[in-house]
């Protein structure tokens, strides 16, 4: 048998840019890749799914819960900040807003704030 091991499972970031469409769990929508960067919640209701553990994009939780949008942030650099929690363990995670995101949630979301 010989061993065919490739040295790119080894890298190790800060950040694993993982894009791959999904289908939402909570709305059903299909969500096509996004160019430049990373799909982690859904186009129409924003709802997220808990699947990075430490690092974004590790995809190593188990926990796998759908993620409720509650908040929206306003970041100087980033742009708009959408902050996810957890279902069930309710941990917190900001995900960026994506360029195809339904802005009437956006809107919704910011009105919790009053941005
Ligand atoms: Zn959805
Ligand atoms: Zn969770």
């Amino acid at each position: 048998m010989s061993e065919t091991t490739t040295n790119s499972m080894n890298k190790r970031k800060n950040f694993i840019l993982v894009n791959q469409g999904f289908v939402c769990e909570n709305c059903g929508e299909a969500n096509p890749p996004v160019k430049g960067t990373c799909r982690n919640h859904c186009r129409k209701c924003l709802y997220s799914k808990h699947v990075d553990d430490k690092i974004p994009g590790d995809r190593k939780s188990t926990c796998k819960s759908l993620m409720i949008p509650i908040e929206l942030d306003k970041n100087g650099k980033k742009g708009y900040i959408i902050i996810h929690r957890c279902l069930k363990c309710g941990k917190t995670i900001k995900n960026k807003v994506a360029e195809d995101d339904d802005f009437n949630i956006i809107i919704k979301l910011a009105a919790y704030k009053h941005i």
